[in-house]
């Protein structure tokens, strides 16, 4: 069973996508923070990270950073979350080391496609695989 890891401070967000998901046969661990998203990542390994881009002590795009600046974490796939469709946040994310990016509310059909892509280990991001 794929494990994800969902990074979100959201509660509610948290709930409806990890419901989605578990539903998906994913198993989903939460971190609520950017540095409990590290502290997870390290200690679970999951095979997949959604990240939520604005987060609370460290944002989603340092935590991406970071994450993709350790040996340990850097093969894991990150997929942003944001809810701003603002132009050059797909590039932002990117940047950071995200892997694929995916705007708020998700559609669920996409998302899964990209999940798929990635744990399958051709992610249609830009090219930092
Ligand atoms: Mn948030």
């Amino acid at each position: 069973m794929p494990r994800l890891l969902l990074v979100e401070d959201n509660e509610e967000g948290r709930e409806g996508l990890s419901r989605h998901l578990r539903r998906r046969g994913f198993e989903v661990l939460f971190a609520a923070d950017g540095r409990q998203a590290l502290e997870a990542a390290r200690a679970a390994g999951p095979d997949l990270i959604l990240m939520d881009m604005s987060l609370p002590i460290l944002d989603g795009w340092e935590a991406t950073r970071r994450l993709k600046a350790d040996e340990a974490t850097r093969p894991i796939p990150v997929i942003a979350l944001t809810a701003h469709a603002m132009a050059g946040d797909r590039e932002k994310a990117l940047e950071a080391g995200c892997d694929d990016y995916e705007t708020k509310p998700v559609e669920m059909p996409r998302l899964l496609a990209k999940i798929g892509a990635l744990l399958n280990g051709r992610g249609a991001g830009g090219g930092h695989g």
